[in-house]
């Protein structure tokens, strides 16, 4: 029975800790730092994207827990700042020569 003992310590271990990172990305800071995007040429806030579903991600839990917590672990580690208009990730800070040269080309290009 030890050996189920220190499994269990284990499994709450991990457990924890997927509440802990999933509350502050909860309740963490929804909005990144101004960037503009390669892709769109928007210039905006850069917002969090997390990868996979919501909804795997409960029935893994609720099914099978072990790869619940994989798929927790994997949805926590790719999450990235994303383009909120587009949802690129090809993002870069205002001052960067690339970001000028997208902002210059979008103002020179009529709509
Ligand atoms: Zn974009």
């Amino acid at each position: 029975m030890s050996e189920f003992g220190v499994l269990h310590w284990i499994v709450f271990a991990a457990i924890v800790y997927v509440v802990f990172i999933a509350a502050r990305g909860i309740f963490g800071a929804k909005n990144g730092a101004e960037m503009v995007c390669l892709d769109c040429g928007t210039q905006a806030r850069a917002v969090r994207r997390t990868k996979g579903s919501i909804a795997i991600e409960i029935l893994l839990w609720l099914c099978f827990l072990v790869p619940g917590m994989i798929y927790s672990i994997w949805r926590l580690t790719t999450r990235t700042w994303a383009c909120p208009a587009c949802g690129s990730e090809r993002l870069v800070p205002p001052h960067t020569p690339a970001a000028k040269r997208m902002l210059q080309q979008q103002a020179s290009t009529p709509t």
